[in-house]
């Protein structure tokens, strides 16, 4: 399986930043140069011809970066143009790429590295002595290092080398043959249903976190925009947001990460062959939904956390697939009556059956799976609640950190 790590950076601040601004410029090049050509001749260059040009009008110049480092700034470039282009095709209204950068993460690909023993030696530029890393214990005995990155954390203002790996893992042969529907909401991030038993997995800290973020993010932008562009405090305002966002973003991966560990040890325990995730992807397209919902759906990172549980599922050779779900939220699992419900109890005004909201949803999508329409599975089990990520509970000495917490009724409702 190919894994990144991060490892912390012991080159010297100046070094690494030589090296990220070396990057920048090679990427600012081709940028501009792109852009000037396409202005005054009307002509798109490909990667190629822009790369080549570069390399021209850049010879004998004092170099600090490897070729093969070089190319990967240049080729940027034209991956972030093509990204563009796919995001476009897809109806979205994206922005090709126009910015100079100052700074680029600069990366190693396995033609610019060499291993011996436990160091990884990054070349740099013909002359110049390679950059030696000591490989940490735990990646001692990996197949093959992929590529190695330069990375800047702007949260902790420091580098960080991020280590792609093949690390030989095959992964291991799927618990079962279930399928496994997961919903995945805006207020818990996750309901679990294989038929019988509900897993509501919750996690309160994630949707505070993000309302935290919009309301504080607000504050400073209001605090910028009293003060004069570019000006002295503008730019310290700037910072300022710059590390919060970055801050913030670190926190709310770091339960993703959490919560999508659990649906996929819930989905290893229940025997699972498959996931069936609820496509939630148009969720924000609907048109509009007032200032309070719209903020909600737009902060709610639904596909990150579907990256997540798919990577993390097909380490357990367990497949992952998207499954419609809609009506999935408003129909009676019990007879298949349909009404929009309010608050987290779905109660059923025809049959009398009650039942919790995110849970009728996910058995819902299991359903749509199973039978081609929601309403064909009636759930018979318990409902758990699963919370992966607690502050209350980490501030525990006893916590280590991944350890769910579970409570059978409703204390997390
Ligand atoms: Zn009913």
């Amino acid at each position: 399986m190919i894994r990144t790590h991060i490892e912390p950076c012991h080159l010297h601040r100046a070094e690494a930043d030589a090296l990220n601004r070396a990057s920048g410029e090679r990427y600012t090049q081709v940028a501009v140069f792109h852009w000037r050509t396409y202005r005054t001749t009307g002509h798109w260059l490909s990667p190629y011809g822009a790369e080549k040009w570069n390399d021209r009008a850049h010879a004998g110049q004092p170099a600090l970066l490897h070729a093969h480092s070089v190319d990967a700034a240049q080729q940027g470039f034209y991956k972030a143009c093509k990204t563009a282009r796919e995001c476009r095709r897809a109806g979205l209204d994206t922005h090709f790429p126009y910015k100079r950068k100052k700074y680029r993460t600069t990366s190693w690909k396995t033609s610019g590295m060499r291993r011996t023993g436990d160091t990884l030696l990054l070349a740099r530029a013909r002359g110049l002595p390679p950059i030696r890393i000591t490989l940490p214990d735990h990646l001692q005995n990996v197949l093959a290092v992929r590529e190695v990155r330069l990375v800047y954390a702007r949260s902790k203002r420091r580098y960080f080398w991020h280590i792609v790996v093949e690390n030989g893992i095959p992964p291991r042969e799927a618990p079962g043959a279930n399928a496994v529907a997961v919903d995945l909401g805006e207020v818990h991030p996750a309901a679990m249903s294989d038929g019988h038993d509900t897993v509501v997995i919750t996690c309160r800290e994630l949707r505070s976190q993000r309302q935290y973020t919009a309301k504080r993010l607000a504050i400073l932008r209001q605090r910028q925009s009293a003060c004069k562009r570019g000006s002295r405090l503008w730019k310290r305002l700037q910072r300022r947001i710059n590390r919060f966002l970055h801050q913030q973003a670190k926190r709310t991966r770091d339960m993703e990460h959490k919560v999508s560990r659990e649906v996929v040890n819930v989905a290893v325990a229940q025997e699972a062959g498959t996931i069936a995730l609820g496509d939630v992807r148009d969720v924000a397209d609907k048109g509009k939904l007032g200032k309070k919902s719209n903020q909600k759906v737009s902060n709610w990172s639904h596909g990150k956390l579907r990256q997540y549980i798919t990577y993390k599922a097909e380490a357990e050779g367990i497949s992952t697939e998207l499954v419609s779900e809609r009506a999935t939220s408003q129909t009676c699992p019990h007879c298949r009556g349909r009404h929009k419900p309010r608050g987290r109890v779905y109660t059923c005004g025809r049959c009398g059956f009650s039942g919790r909201r995110d849970g009728v949803g996910a058995v819902n999508i299991l359903s749509m799976r199973q039978h081609g329409e929601p309403g064909r599975i009636c759930p018979t089990g318990t409902t758990t609640y699963r919370i992966p990520h607690n502050v209350r509970v980490l501030r525990s000495p006893l916590d280590t950190g991944h350890v769910a917490c579970e409570t059978q009724e409703a204390a997390a409702l």
